[in-house]
């Protein structure tokens, strides 16, 4: 790898969201809150897409062109790892955004 990977920050307060918070609301929510100072995020369109592409894409391939299984039961379990695997990259990827609208008045008052 070598490259600096890094999970966004809270626009608020800049505190890093946490791993396994960001990759659960991959898999079931779709929403996070910042641990520190609550401000609400939502997932981008587009991050669904990557997070919907890491996850069944390499499943998919796997199930349809790689398994060297004949057995069905041990191909649908090796693409359920496989999705898991390749959604533990997703909070890398993935972008929330702010869903409280903060207006410039508002801004400016704090
Ligand atoms: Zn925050």
């Amino acid at each position: 790898m070598g490259g600096i990977i890094i999970i966004q920050k809270c626009d608020t307060c800049n505190t890093p969201f946490k791993w396994a918070k960001v990759f659960k609301a991959n898999w079931f929510y779709s929403t996070l809150d910042c641990d520190r100072c609550g401000t609400e995020y939502k997932i981008t369109i587009p991050s669904r897409f990557i997070c919907a592409t890491f996850i069944i894409l390499p499943m998919w391939i796997y199930g349809l062109f790689l398994s060297p299984f004949n057995n069905v039961f041990i191909t649908i379990v090796l693409c359920i790892a496989i999705a898991i695997i390749g959604s533990l990259f997703t909070p890398f990827l993935v972008k929330y955004k702010n869903v409280v609208q903060v207006t410039p008045y508002a801004k400016g008052c704090l």
